[in-house]
């Protein structure tokens, strides 16, 4: 592992650390899915796009990684879903999970290596809840266990709350009988509609929290390297994590507890509300468009969302593949016999610099932000060298320099899991949805060329440049005198580019 070494911010010390797993060349990192009981929303996609670069980033140092991520499909939320659609709550759940899956893949978020289901895992989670019964941190009212925060000294660790200041958990109902306010439900009895499974405390289901702790010991053992998930997470959720794990198993610790920032709407954290469903994004916008506009905030900062962050990236991820694919379209002419020479002193200097600034951008606690600024030297030589012509020496040269520019700009992209194999067909893509946008059809906007086209014969400047602006204002640019031959193209439109400057 070359390079500067990958400090990783941690929730517990408020600080960013040296990462250094518990076994060199080894990583577990147990990421809390999502409870399972409606489409995916823009904050998952970016809790889960967020994740997936650190997973691919830590393959990319060459640790071999082990990455859980749960699905929740015992939940009251799920419950209250299934009993109003009339519908058994672990198949409308695992319905939701196949549709969050579909969506996690759209995103490229790659699978992680175990995707745990709490109800393929009661007998664990039950064991859990006995160890801890028998450690004398909980105790057994009516059917119900509960977690006695009073038995866990170190509560509040991670988020920083004091337990007197701790109210009942979002999660958990105001309990009169619980012997501290702040003590939260291992174990709920069984109540009429829903799901149970026996118990040694009676039929019942378990609480929302002590899943993570099962599953997280079960695939990577007490004490693992990374824990991770949602900014919000950190109370109640982790910190009873915390509590119930040491509780059950002394030796249960966590290295790095990371977390992800909120996305916002007018710097409010966006509601559940009709439009923020990731795939109500991808019908207007490409899922690589939505994955950049993410990865272009740092991922503890919040995001904020706007149509015209998107339209910009989607015009960024446009300029990346039109790139790639102009660079494919010279090369393809070498492919079975590349020129002898070597690249420009110009393009050995830029990759140097494009190496160094990526490294020490991902090192620094995964900068992606900085990372999409550092892809525009390299793209912008590619660009250049793709235009050149020259003499047969410096022809050899030219293409050894994009032979070597595009190699290092796929590999970053790949990090980043922007990577398509075909440029062209993301091209393709982006150019369908940006006549989606505009309401417009291919023919009809074919049609508005030629009108165009005619009225500069005639001369009618006036009427051709109305035909252009319009067009622009639809998110659609002209390209005259273009050398590739390319009629249009999309464009942020201009109302939007000052909304997003
Ligand atoms: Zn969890």
């Amino acid at each position: 592992m070359e390079g500067e070494e990958f400090q990783l911010h941690n929730t517990m010390t408020k600080q960013k650390e040296p990462f250094r797993p518990r076994v060199p060349g080894k990583v577990g990192m147990y990421v809390c899915g999502v409870t399972a009981y409606d489409l995916s929303h823009i904050g998952h996609a970016r809790v889960y796009v967020a994740f997936d670069v650190l997973y691919r980033y830590l393959k990319h140092l060459g640790y071999e990684v082990n990455y859980v991520r749960n699905f929740t499909d015992v939940d009251d939320k799920i419950i209250r879903r299934a009993n109003e659609l009339g519908e058994d709550p672990i198949s409308l759940s695992a319905r939701f999970c196949e549709e969050f899956l579909l969506d996690m893949a759209d995103l490229q978020c790659l699978p992680p290596t175990v995707q745990p289901r709490v109800s393929d895992h009661i007998p664990q989670i039950i064991e859990m809840i006995q160890k801890i019964i028998d450690n004398g941190c909980a105790y057994v009212l009516e059917g119900d266990v509960y977690f006695s925060v009073d038995k866990s000294p170190d509560y509040g660790r991670l988020s920083g709350r004091k337990l007197e200041d701790n109210r009942a958990g979002e999660r958990v109902a105001v309990d009169e009988r619980k012997r501290n306010a702040a003590d939260f439900a291992l174990w709920k009895s069984a109540k009429p509609g829903e799901p149970t499974w026996d118990s040694p405390w009676g039929p019942g289901r378990p609480g929302w929290h002590i899943e993570c702790s099962a599953m997280s010991s079960q695939y990577l053992g007490h004490a693992f390297d990374i824990h991770g998930g949602g900014m919000d997470l950190i109370f109640p959720h982790h910190e009873n994590e915390i509590a119930q794990s040491c509780a059950a198993c002394p030796e249960s610790n966590v290295s790095y507890w990371v977390h992800n920032g909120f996305v916002t709407e007018n710097k409010e954290k966006m509601s559940k509300s009709l439009g923020n469903f990731s795939r109500f994004v991808t019908e207007r916008y490409h899922p690589l468009a939505l994955r950049l506009f993410l990865m272009d905030t740092h991922y503890r900062s919040p995001v904020n969302y706007s149509e015209a962050q998107l339209e910009s990236a989607s015009d960024r991820l446009f300029y990346i593949y039109q790139t790639l694919h102009d660079c494919e379209a010279t090369l393809s002419q070498f492919q079975d016999k590349p020129p002898n020479g070597r690249v420009t002193p110009d393009t050995k200097n830029c990759i140097d610099k494009f190496r160094r600034d990526v490294e020490s951008s991902m090192a620094n606690d995964l900068h992606t932000n900085d990372v999409l600024k550092d892809l525009w030297d390299p793209l912008k030589a590619m660009n250049a060298l793709n235009s050149g012509k020259g003499g047969q020496k410096q022809q050899a040269s030219r293409i050894l320099s994009l032979i070597a520019l595009e190699k290092e700009v796929k590999d970053v992209l790949t990090i980043l899991g922007l990577i398509s194999t075909s440029p062209c067909e993301v091209l393709l893509q982006l150019r369908n949805l940006a006549l989606k946008r505009a309401q417009l059809t291919e023919e009809q906007l074919l049609q508005r060329v030629e009108e165009r086209v005619a009225a500069r014969k005639n001369k009618e400047y006036e009427k051709s440049d109305k035909i252009r602006n319009e067009l622009a204002k639809l998110g659609i640019g002209l390209m005259d005198n273009d050398p590739r031959g390319r009629i249009w193209i999309p464009i942020v439109p201009p109302e939007k580019e000052a909304a997003a400057a």
